[in-house]
């Protein structure tokens, strides 16, 4: 039976279709599909289709679909705020004008209605903006109610029937996100254009969207970024001869990283985009970019892809991936293609977010030109080449503007709404069923949980990963007795072919108690994915035919918060007592009354917040272990004075810390934990890798003056100010010269990084300078020197270890060149050399960190020179002669003669010298000027912890951190990165403990005798 209304629609489309065929001719469609083209019925607002074509610069480069824009009597199209039509030349819209438009089309139709999602970290709002019929948005909350049936299918008992009853009427949700990478500028003014689209267009192959779907739109994520963006852009129109300065700051903290925040969630735009994708119940989140031509769609893209997610949106990836190449092929769109380099391995990015909660990830690079200038672009050639997946490639050479741009993101993205649409039910049927499959994994593949101890001695930063968790919206349960579980027996190594005493009985399972309070995260909810991804391990072959992973391979999240996590398989583990835990607090608290207290330390970062905030107390660490009350404290533990039991009480709520009262000073050795007065430096060639430290600092608490190595280079006293000068990573390559030089400033114009009335947001709370080119200078390194000298302790890592070294910053260590080494964003393990060493208070033996191909660290007794070999097999052996490998050799007429035993020293230690090498060597550094390794690399069959590790023997057994003293200071040297995308917390506190022991980093040290 065909009621009218559906008569009616046949009709309209059958029309549509042919004029579809008319205009466009080449398309084909399949049966009952309706044509993507405009509606003829449909008034054009004229003058703004005009402009639409003026500014398109091939009539290729366009769709049916965008080549008009449809006129309405009652609603303000995008001119209305921009004073011209979206994607203009010269144009770029900062968020506020953004909004104001979203908000005045709210204003003028039913079909709009916009959200405030949270703030970003500098106070800006986040929006999305939901597009659909006024009887869906009418119903927003019922229909996400009957959404969250299917989002948790637990509330429907996992009834299939009832799932399928939902699904048939549900309305799904479609989000988009715009401009997360700030020099990715088109997306604003396309969604801009693509809502009003949404809101107005009477077409048919529109209205089915706005009718069967709700479109949700972020159009601007980063939004501290989008601003500062739109004042460099006006800067270079005002400026149109001179160079602009590149935009080194986006948001507060991070540049391009803000796409990989969706792991650690430290970012407001990560929380925000993840809470309003969750709360919304959205099937697909579809992030916008801008860097490749003309639009690579890598929602299916390269494997290996992530071993957590569910195939069926692997499949769903590639139906959406291809149709959508299919479709704009059809629109002769050159440059449309799916597939590519892009491999889906780390769930770091923010599209990710919906893979990781039984959606649809989705992400485009379209082509942008950093602005809104219209430029002749050329491209190369692997750009333009023809593959088995861009068999219609883009163009070696074209005129490029903004509207174009804008024309291929509204294109895909009008086409995919509607593939979409056309194909909710089963969207939604497979949003039901990753769900569902979500909550049936302990009896699938496992595991049934994982579970956290209550007798974690990191107690804080359990709950800080625990508070990650929740963040990603994973329910916490709490065990309210204690409990067993059994764990699947170790595999052994395999038995040698000969073994004589292989042993008959294999190995057995054992079993594993848990205290009450123990922490269980069930493997049994809707959003186990994720957290099943982030605790689970991973392995990355180096035998994979990815070559060129595109992020971390590795991210073993209990490894690198230094927290207990053990992956549960047995299904009882369901069946302890338990309860869900709403706010996690970490214990903590003052035992008793006493003029001294002890607090343990087990490297908890929260340890550095506590002696930042107890200001006027006296604390002192001990050097040893020792025992009081029964208790035992390890070496660098707290001992407080002139705090009273209130103030110690106030200071040390939810850090995770334990105050016990103790009656008198330990017969220990102890110095004082100080307060240093730390300089944070940065660059003006990239702030990202530091900003992740910067955001470390500023969340526990500790303050820093944040200065640029611009600063450095003015300032002679900077032992005067500060007695710890952090330089972390810069990034992106930078060698020592770059950091010494600069940007190029031999021509050229500077290039200022300031508010000024032109560029009222760049600076926010960061750093400014006139010119951004001048680099640290000669007269930096100098005072760097003379800082150390003078007793300052500088503390350096990855790329800035290699500066420090190479302008002879630390004598005894060398840096080597990696030959086969591919570690690639990797947990790796580490092991203590040093433990008397206050870098390593509350350390283990033990230590998993990041590491992504750390400078190889070597060791010399002597100033100057490079100890040999230390890469690769040693020669070692006797040379070539008679007798067997350890029998002397032999001159014929004369007794056999001895080779001395040569010192031996491994390669985490100090060469040990020859009587040789030390007569008369003004060279040999004395013992108490060497290095001191605090920790060194795994050998090299421990040394993958989580990800990719191939030729980690080069790495293997050298330092990882290393005291240097030096004058009267020290340079403190990290291969690792212990400070990484709110992920490696485990190792914050080697930089925590060398900024509170700053002035007795010396202490425990043991000198060799020569
Ligand atoms: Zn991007």
């Amino acid at each position: 039976m065909i009621r009218n209304e559906e008569i009616r629609t046949h009709v309209l489309r059958c029309l549509a279709l042919f004029l579809f065929l008319t205009v466009a001719g080449t398309a084909a469609l399949g049966d009952g599909e309706t044509a993507p083209a405009r509606d003829a019925k449909q008034p054009v607002d004229d003058a703004y289709t005009a402009k639409i074509k003026k500014y398109t610069t091939q009539p290729f480069f366009t769709s049916p679909l965008v080549d008009y824009l449809p006129a309405s009597k009652t609603v303000p199209t995008p001119e209305a705020v921009l004073g011209d039509v979206a994607g203009a030349p010269g144009i770029l819209p900062y968020a506020e004008d953004v909004y104001k438009y979203m908000r005045l089309l709210e204003k003028a139709s039913p079909r709009v209605k916009v959200f405030s999602i949270g703030k970003t970290e500098e106070g800006r709002e986040m929006i999305a903006v939901a597009v659909s019929s006024p009887e869906n948005l009418k119903n927003l909350e019922a229909n996400r109610a009957q959404l969250a049936k299917l989002a948790d299918p637990r509330t429907i008992k996992l009834d299939d029937a009832e799932a399928d009853r939902i699904v048939a009427q549900a309305v799904p949700v479609y989000y988009i996100t715009g401009t997360i990478h700030s020099p990715e500028t088109g997306a604003p003014t396309a969604l801009m254009e693509l809502a009003y689209r949404l809101a107005v267009d009477e077409s048919p192959y529109i209205r089915e969207i706005r009718d069967g779907m709700i479109t949700l739109i972020t159009p601007v994520v980063e939004v501290d970024g989008r601003d500062r963006m739109v004042d460099i852009y006006h800067w270079h129109l005002s400026h149109p001869k001179d160079f602009y300065p590149p935009l080194i700051y986006w948001g507060k903290y991070v540049a391009h990283d803000n796409n990989r925040d969706a792991m650690g969630v430290t970012l407001k735009l990560t929380e925000n985009v993840l809470n309003t994708y969750v709360d919304q119940k959205a099937q697909v989140l579809h992030d916008l970019h801008e860097s490749v031509p003309y639009l690579y769609d890598n929602t299916a893209g390269d494997g290996p892809f992530n071993a957590w997610v569910d195939p069926i949106l692997t499949d769903e990836w590639e139906m959406i991936g291809w149709r959508n190449v299919s479709d704009m092929t059809k629109f002769g769109m050159p440059g449309v293609f799916t597939h590519g380099v892009f491999d889906t391995w780390s769930p770091g990015y923010l599209m990710f977010i919906a893979a990781m909660h039984n959606g649809i990830s989705r992400l485009y690079e379209t082509f942008g030109n950093g602005g809104a200038d219209t430029l002749p672009r050329t491209l190369d050639a692997d750009e333009y080449s023809r593959t088995w997946y861009r068999q219609n490639p883009p163009l070696p050479k074209v005129l490029w503007s903004q509207r174009d741009n804008n024309n291929y993101e509204q294109t895909g993205l009008l086409t995919s709404l509607h593939y979409f649409n056309e194909n909710k039910r089963l969207f939604l049927k497979n949003f039901y069923l990753k769900a569902k499959r979500s909550v049936t994994k302990p009896g699938a593949e496992g595991p049934s949980a994982y579970v956290l101890p209550a007798d974690d001695p990191r107690l804080g930063s359990q709950a800080e990963l625990l508070r990650v968790l929740q963040k990603q919206a994973v329910e916490i349960s709490r065990a309210t007795a204690a409990f067993s579980v059994t764990l699947p027996a170790k595999k052994s190594a395999k038995p040698k072919k000969d073994a004589k005493d292989v042993k008959d009985t294999p190995p057995a399972p054992t079993t594993r108690e848990f205290p009450a309070g123990s922490y269980i995260v069930r493997m049994d909810q809707p959003y186990s994915r994720i957290a099943d991804a982030l605790l689970d391990y991973q392995y990355w072959s180096p035998d994979d035919p990815q070559k060129t992973p595109y992020d971390d391979t590795g991210w073993t999240f209990g490894e690198l918060f230094g927290v207990q996590v053990t992956r549960v398989v047995d299904s009882k583990v369901l069946d302890v007592a338990m309860e869900k835990v709403k706010e996690i607090r970490a214990p903590s608290g003052v035992s008793g009354e006493s003029t001294i207290y002890a607090i343990n330390n087990n490297a908890e970062p929260s340890l550095a917040t506590l002696r930042y905030k107890l200001h006027d107390a006296s604390i002192e660490a001990a050097e040893e272990p020792f025992e009081s009350g029964g208790k035992k404290f390890s070496r660098g533990s707290f001992l407080i004075r002139n705090a009273t039991r209130a103030q110690l009480n106030d200071a040390i709520s939810n850090l995770g810390l334990q105050a016990n009262p103790v009656s008198a000073m330990p017969s220990v050795k102890t110095h004082p934990v100080r307060a240093a007065r730390i300089a944070f430096v940065h660059t003006w060639l990239s702030t990202q890798a530091e900003g992740w430290w910067r955001i470390a600092l500023d969340n526990l608490g500790i303050p820093y003056d944040y200065i640029s190595t611009q600063t450095i280079s003015k300032a002679s006293d900077l032992n005067a100010k500060y007695d710890v000068i952090l330089f972390p990573p810069v990034g992106f390559f930078s060698g020592p010269t770059a950091i010494i030089n600069g940007l190029p400033s031999a021509w050229g114009n500077p290039l200022p990084w300031k508010n000024t009335p032109e560029t009222p947001n760049l600076v926010g709370k960061n750093d400014s300078t006139d010119d951004m080119r001048p680099g640290l200078g000669w007269e930096g390194v100098a005072n760097l020197q003379n800082f150390v000298a003078k007793g300052g302790v500088l503390l350096t890592a990855t790329d800035t270890s290699r500066f420090a070294l190479s302008i002879g910053l630390a004598d005894g260590v060398s840096v080597g060149n990696a030959q086969k080494m591919k570690i690639v964003g990797s947990v790796v393990g580490t092991r203590l050399v040093d433990g008397a060493s206050p870098i390593a208070y509350g350390y283990d033996e033990k230590l998993s960190a990041y590491c992504d191909n750390g400078p190889i660290f070597s060791l010399s007794s002597v100033s100057g020179a490079r100890s040999g070999r230390r890469l690769g097999a040693e020669s070692r052996t006797r040379p070539t002669g008679r007798g067997t490998m350890d029998d002397p050799d032999f001159t014929i007429g004369r007794p056999g003669t001895e080779v001395p035993d040569e010192p031996k020293s491994e390669i985490w230690e100090n060469p040990l010298l020859t009587d040789e090498q030390l007569h008369n060597n003004f060279r040999v550094i004395p013992p108490a000027n060497r290095a001191r390794v605090i920790f060194r690399y795994a050998d090299s069959k421990d040394l993958l912890i989580s990800g990719l590790v191939e030729g980690g023997d080069e790495i293997a057994q050298h330092p990882a951190v290393v005291d240097v003293p030096t004058g009267n200071g020290h340079v403190v040297l990290f291969s690792i990165n212990p400070v990484y995308r709110g992920e490696t917390r485990g190792t914050y506190s080697l930089v925590l403990n060398t900024i509170l022991n700053f002035d007795s980093l010396n202490a425990g040290r043991k000198l060799a005798e020569k």
